[in-house]
């Protein structure tokens, strides 16, 4: 297809090499330095105003239609002139010891920043002065730390709990403190995890977190605006009472590891396990007590409060020649905790330059996809997702019946090791496949052997039981993919170069020092790999709007869901025997699902004539839909926000996902524990393994013409 802007026909050009040609490293450079040369959080002026500019590039690379769309929401925000503070108190109530509660400019870009907001976890539980005379450390702050603090007869009921960054998602680590009894959470980033070359060797002449940084980020488990669940933050909406919105109770707050270990060198009590122990100058003890003697305190003074704001999602679209009402999505969010030149601004301005790059075509060949394009910039993701679920709650319906895919790149570039993939099979094929067709950025690996971004892919992460091809992982949460994936059941991808040191994030992550020039003197000199993402992006991208039959992966699904029935069978076998569960129509469902989806390969898409258009309409829809049979709208058993029976996050790290959760987070829940001790539980399982098989068996007949 494609037609010249004077409709005489446009010479055969290859857009794939005509759109790869046009993506500059330069230009995502000069967007990327506008983005994150102001704080721009969520719900603030800069936050509009990028959104405007956004909308501005949009419309001035050629797109259809661009629209900015409000939802006013329930935010977070610490005072910006009287930053939250912490004190150890002496046994008179002074002060011994008190947190900045800011983070100290070092370099060019952070400098100009008045508009910085100070350290703050948002939606931190109560604002006032929170006193306890316990402080306890919890290492990562994991089920199995409390544990380990029970064995040793520490108890933090009433405790203020000082807990590591690096293992879960922080709104688990505070969800679980709260379930314990603490009476508040201060967070921290050991440098074993975020300053491995000591802490001298810390930015700005590293990417290691200096001392007093301290990495920001919502504390709220749920997703989306926390007073409109399932529904959008629209003029109509009911909003639900404050206090009945899934948010803690219990003051959170940031901290340096400098302020960390002047904490931790005054407490007492029993040792650290050997594995508890950082690299900060202080024998780690547990606590709660304090070695200066009694009568000593730890107080924290809170302001974060929550208020009602507005948060813009900036919309553009590039229409579709032949099949407008199709969509392809790509999205990214806009809204930082700072200046957010990783996260998410390096995402940001490569979506730019797709968009660029794309409208290009429009604007110089008359050419057009043949699906439609439709960009998305996203607001209030820091604080849970927020603009992402709004959109996809008002769209809802419409999505779920036309959408046939969502490409997320949230932080571009967090190291330039790999490419790092995660998301659902049935984008496997043309994922793996793109990456193929794009340059690798360092040369040193081309002249290894290593030519393509795939390449050094599959060499640093290849799959252990198809060493064949890269890891892809499964979708958790912890970007704007969830709703489109977990709620809906729009099969998306993430994508994101990464490091190599295995750590939680890297280092300076929501910290003040994500700047331009962590970019581009340290981590990504000439931006080569910012340009390798925005390639493979647009790519995959391309292929999803311009192939005539939709490039869905269905033998990958069948291997995916042989292995993960597999892996069930092999961890919860015996004990689901041992209690009159049986996964036998389960396994049956995953059977037929790859027999329907191996015929519908072998005969109806290998006897599909491309030019019987209602055949091929026909194929795509049952193609586009198939990931939709996988989505039960009453939810899975304890958790109707998520609905699909096969990927959620993880309830204990939202970060993470395992298949088929709703059935494992019910035998995990129920342990060692029979039928005969608790029926309710495992009649809920039994019923949960009959609407698993039901649904597989749904989404392989939804491949038949007939019912
Ligand atoms: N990406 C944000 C974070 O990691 C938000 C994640 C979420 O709310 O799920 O803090
Ligand atoms: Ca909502
Ligand atoms: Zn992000
Ligand atoms: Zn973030």
């Amino acid at each position: 297809a494609g037609y010249n802007a004077d409709h005489s026909p446009a010479p055969k050009r290859d857009m794939f090499q005509e759109l790869q040609d046009e993506i500059s490293a330069s230009k995502i450079d000069q967007y990327l330095k506008h983005l994150s040369s102001v704080p721009h959080l969520a719900g603030t002026d800069q936050d509009l105003q990028q959104a405007e500019w956004l909308r501005d590039n949009f419309n001035k690379s050629g797109l259809d239609r661009v629209v900015v769309v409000p939802y006013h929401v329930l935010l977070s925000y610490p005072n910006m002139t009287q930053p939250n503070k912490v004190y150890l108190l002496d046994d008179k109530g002074n002060a011994n010891f008190t947190t900045s509660g800011k983070q100290t400019p070092l370099s060019q870009p952070e400098e100009s920043s008045p508009l910085a907001a100070p350290n703050f976890n948002a939606y931190s539980g109560q604002t006032g002065e929170i006193e306890s005379d316990g402080l306890v450390y919890v290492y990562y702050g994991q089920q199995e730390d409390y544990d380990h603090l029970e064995s040793v007869g520490i108890d933090v009921t009433g405790m203020i709990v000082l807990a590591r960054y690096g293992a879960s998602f922080r709104g688990n680590i505070v969800d679980l403190a709260q379930k314990k009894g603490a009476k508040g959470v201060l967070l921290y980033s050991d440098p074993k995890d975020f300053a491995q070359q000591g802490r001298n060797e810390v930015y700005p002449d590293s990417w290691w977190m200096p001392g007093m940084a301290v990495q920001s980020g919502t504390v709220y488990l749920g997703n989306g605006d926390p007073l409109t669940p399932f529904y959008p933050a629209i003029e109509s909406a009911y909003r639900i009472k404050e206090s009945d919105a899934l948010l803690p109770s219990i003051p959170v707050q940031p901290i340096g590891y400098d302020e960390a270990e002047v904490l931790l060198r005054a407490m007492n009590g029993p040792l650290a396990p050997e594995k508890w122990r950082g690299d900060l100058n202080t024998p780690y003890s547990l606590g709660p007590g304090f070695q200066y003697g009694s009568g000593w305190k730890i107080k924290m003074n809170m302001l974060t409060a929550n208020k009602m704001v507005t948060t813009y999602n900036t919309i553009g679209m590039l229409y579709g020649e032949q099949e407008p009402d199709r969509y392809v999505l790509v999205g990214n969010h806009r809204d930082a905790w700072v200046l957010g030149a990783l996260d998410p601004s390096s995402g940001t301005a490569c979506m730019l330059e797709m968009a660029r790059a794309f409208g290009k075509m429009k604007l110089d060949y008359g050419w057009r996809p043949r699906r439609s394009l439709v960009f998305c910039s996203w607001g209030a993701e820091e604080y849970g997702l927020i603009g992402s679920y709004e959109w996809v709650e008002q769209h809802a319906k419409v999505l779920s019946q036309r959408a046939v895919a969502y490409l997320n790149v949230d932080i571009a570039v967090e190291g330039n090791y790999s490419l790092w993939g995660s998301g659902a099979p049935l984008m496997n094929k043309v994922y793996l496949e793109s990456s193929k067709k794009i340059a690798n950025p360092n040369t040193a690996e081309v002249n290894d052997g290593r030519p393509t971004v795939f390449d050094t892919w599959v060499h640093r992460y290849p799959d252990a039981n198809h060493p064949s091809k890269p890891r892809v992982g499964i979708l958790g949460s912890g970007s704007d993919y969830t709703a489109f994936m977990h709620v809906l059941g729009v099969p998306s991808i993430d994508i994101r170069y990464t490091y190599q040191e295995e750590i939680g994030s890297y280092p300076l992550y929501h910290t003040l020092y994500e700047t331009h020039h962590l970019l581009a003197n340290i981590m990504d000199k000439g931006f080569v790999y910012h340009r390798a993402v925005t390639q493979l992006w647009t790519e995959v991208a391309r292929n999803l709007l311009e192939s005539v039959v939709l490039p869905m992966d269905l033998d990958w699904y069948a291997t995916y869901l042989n292995e993960s029935v597999a892996g069930i069978k092999n961890r919860y076998g015996a004990q689901l025997e041992a209690n009159q569960a049986t996964l036998t129509h389960f396994e049956r469902a995953v059977g037929n699902f790859a027999v329907a989806t191996r015929r519908f390969q072998d005969t109806t898409l290998a006897r599909l004539d491309p030019n019987d258009l209602l055949a091929v309409r026909r194929i795509n829809d049952q193609l586009m839909q198939l990931e939709r049979h996988f989505v039960d709208p009453h939810g899975l058993p304890n958790r109707p926000e998520y609905n699909h029976i096969v990927f959620a996050p993880s309830s204990s790290d939202s970060y993470s996902s395992s298949s088929f959760s709703g059935l494992t987070d019910l035998l995990e829940a129920v342990g060692n524990e029979t039928e005969a001790q608790r029926p309710k539980e495992w009649a809920q399982i039994q019923q949960h393994l009959s609407v698993i098989a039901f649904f597989v068996d749904a989404a392989g007949e939804s491949l038949n013409d007939y019912l």
